[in-house]
């Protein structure tokens, strides 16, 4: 086997792949002995290379004149500018005046030195990341229950052998078409998977059940599972005893959630409902797992916490081939949460508020423990105090597309034009980008090492295959040259990933993400390594809560939730449901998948999805255009009428940007403890378009 052995630069399935050649030429081939993927890779896998060596790619920092152009700058000139104008904000306004916004996508090296960097180099609390905008409320959830979050607890091998499983609000048939070789697994094992999702998705159109339920009810059907399950004496009462505290609340709860009023709420007929909870309680081995449907609503954290009140009742989780899972979007949505770009945490997924924590990395990074900032603004709310009395005045964006991916994008286009500056350091002049003061141009994943975590904690290396082009500098390069220009340099020492993850893992050690006994070479001798991994004898965790549960007293904890509307309910004037979401052939904001022509072709624009009677009532047919309104904008996108969505509820993907971009429309309602935006629900009105220019 020849070639280069790294992985995606997608999703958080971070499927093995193989670089041919040199860089202008390179070539995408499946690691067919990387044991996640087994040789599989999607459309987006295959034409990764494209990215690389793409026209559009940023070779130079940008800097913007007096003319108000962005215009070619030395490394040097870029750098300075940056330093200069930090310093005079904080001078002017106090250290939390620079926010700093990281993405799920960098690296744990990225992650770990841009928390630093905030920290240390700048001295703000003032940091966070898109991850808030993508798994932080079953992170949360996660936290609350077991005592720690890993998306997925246990590997996924273990899925072919779990008889029945749960997906909640997850198309990974179109997300990560690879991981369906599990499913098909556990299919041929004569397993079931249930889905429950408000479309008939690839996925819930390949499950062998579908609960189609009303966006925003996911707490009413979870609640309602376990109701029957508690009716029909199919829980595991030592388990409960044995394990878990907090069961008799949630019992008393459960009670008033019976079938008909869940069909009521759901809109998911008893019958079935009664179907899936009897398939679940009744099966050996039973799995519930989460995406982006119930997580990404502003009370996500509630409605992970109802999935996992059932996973415990049914006495699944810590034992092999069952349990609760989330499965994470993002390349490193999971290592990106746990090393410190997230604002109330600290490395090694430590809170930033624990003394003892604080005097750990106050030692690590050789600061007075009283230097390091506490807990600062959540990502949304970081965004939304721009132009505010006590808010951000300036910000370093690197890695994310907040324009495109941020809830109600309008707004926060306007926060960002009331920035005294803005830095982006990207590929390519994304839509943030474009707006910015300063550009940094960065390197890509096949020009520089450093270690993912991928949705299982299975802790990966990419492997830099070349060099990055001329003018192209790697982020952990250009944090280090800003933190000595900033007077911070003997802090940080180097920008060689190496060096920068061997520091993590001492940064980690300890901490309920303990990376210390992971090195590159026992990654790149085993295919990864699962945390936690205190030592260097350590086999690392693939398998989670087999003995007892990180809480105080070694006890997982139910928690009861009661079902709430939506933060913005259906009414006269916006009788429908608006829900968003991912297609196979683009990634996130669509940085880089809308410039590769064989991504483009497959979906050139986003196409809203649209019931029969919907469409009927909006006066469009199949292949015309509707214009769809919120409270927050208007947007015109071409119809696509189909019976695989529920009649009162229209999907449209998030991937575009401008006239496209749907989150223009999407709410900001917050998830009062995960930060979490409402983008999966709200009020939306459709009428056949009349021709006039949209918002
Ligand atoms: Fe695999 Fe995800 Fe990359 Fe597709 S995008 S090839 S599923 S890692």
């Amino acid at each position: 086997m020849s070639g280069v052995r790294t992985h995606c630069p997608y999703c958080a399935l971070q499927c093995g792949m193989l670089l041919q050649g040199v860089r202008d030429e390179v070539t995408v081939d499946a690691d067919p002995t990387f044991p996640v993927n087994q040789g599989g890779l999607c459309v987006k896998g295959w034409s990764a290379a494209a990215v690389l060596t793409h026209p559009d790619r940023l070779r130079t920092p940008l800097v913007r004149d007096e003319s108000g152009a962005l215009v070619p700058a030395s490394w040097d000139a870029a750098l300075e500018r940056v330093a200069r104008r930090f310093q005079a904000v904080q001078r002017q306004y106090g250290p939390n005046a620079v926010g700093v916004f990281g993405g799920g996508s960098l690296t744990n090296e990225k992650a770990y030195l841009l928390g630093k960097f905030a920290r240390v180099a700048l001295g703000t609390a003032n940091v966070d990341y898109n991850g808030r905008f993508c798994m932080a409320s079953a992170a949360t959830a996660a936290s609350q229950a077991f005592g720690v979050d890993r998306g997925l607890p246990f590997p996924l091998d273990d899925i072919p052998q779990a008889k029945t499983i749960l997906l909640a609000g997850g198309n990974v048939a179109e997300t990560m078409p690879p991981i369906m070789r599990y499913f098909e697994a556990q299919q041929v094992n004569g397993g079931t998977l249930i889905v429950a999702d408000p479309r008939r998705s690839a996925t819930a159109q390949w499950a062998g059940l579908h609960l189609p339920l009303k966006p925003g009810s996911d707490i009413v059907l979870a609640n309602g599972l376990l109701h029957v399950l508690v009716r029909d004496r199919l829980v595991d009462e030592a388990y409960i005893g044995a394990r878990t505290r907090g069961f008799d609340d949630v019992r008393r709860l459960v009670a008033t959630y019976w079938p008909e009023r869940v069909e009521r709420l759901t809109g998911v007929p008893e019958a079935m409902l009664i179907d899936a909870a009897h398939r679940l309680g009744r099966a050996p081995s039973a799995m519930i797992l989460t995406a982006r449907g119930p997580e990404q609503q502003a009370q996500g954290v509630n409605n992970v916490l109802a999935y996992i009140n059932v996973a415990l009742a049914l006495g699944a989780v810590g034992r092999p081939f069952c349990g609760y899972g989330s499965l994470t979007g993002q390349g490193n949505g999971q290592g990106g949460r746990e090393h410190g770009q997230k604002a109330d945490q600290l490395p090694g997924y430590r809170r930033i508020d624990d003394p003892a924590a604080r005097r750990h990395l106050a030692a690590v990074w050789r600061v007075p423990e009283d230097t390091i900032p506490g807990p600062g603004k959540s990502a949304f709310e970081l965004l939304d105090s721009i132009g505010q009395e006590s808010g951000v005045r300036a910000l370093f964006v690197i890695g994310s597309n907040i324009v495109v991916s941020a809830p109600d994008a309008r707004r926060v286009e306007r926060r960002l034009e009331a920035l005294d500056f803005l830095v982006v350091a990207d590929f390519f002049l994304s839509e943030t980008a474009q707006v910015a003061d300063v550009v940094l141009p960065s390197a890509q994943w096949a020009e520089e090492d450093g270690t993912m975590t991928n949705l299982e904690g299975r802790v990966i290396l990419r492997r830099r295959a070349f060099d990055p082009p001329e003018g192209i500098r790697s982020d952990l390069a250009m944090l280090t040259a800003l933190a000595e220009r900033l007077g911070r340099r003997s802090h940080f020492p180097s920008g060689d990933p190496r060096d920068v993850f061997d520091e993590l893992r001492r940064a980690s050690a300890g901490g309920p993400a303990d990376y210390s006994g992971i090195t590159y070479e026992r990654i790149d001798a085993n295919d990864g390594v699962f945390w936690p991994c205190s030592a260097a004898d350590h086999p690392g965790t693939p398998r989670l809560f087999g003995d007892a549960f990180p809480t105080s007293d070694g006890r997982a904890r139910f928690h009861a939730v009661a079902h709430r509307p939506p933060a913005e309910d259906r009414d006269d004037d916006h009788p429908l449901y608006l829900t968003t979401g991912r297609l196979m052939a683009h990634y996130q904001s669509g940085t880089q998948t809308r410039r590769i022509a064989a991504l483009q072709e497959v979906a050139p624009e986003p196409v809203a999805e649209m019931h029969p009677t919907a469409a009927r009532v909006a006066g469009v047919s199949d292949g015309q255009r509707v214009t769809l309104s919120t409270r927050r904008g208007t947007a015109t996108f071409k119809v696509k009428v189909t019976r695989a969505i529920r009649d009162d509820t229209v999907f449209v993907p998030f991937h575009w940007a401008g006239a496209q971009s749907i989150n223009r429309l999407t709410h900001a309602a917050l998830d009062p403890v995960s930060g979490m935006p409402e983008f999966k629900v709200c009020a939306v009105r459709a009428i056949a378009d009349t021709g006039e220019t949209a918002e």
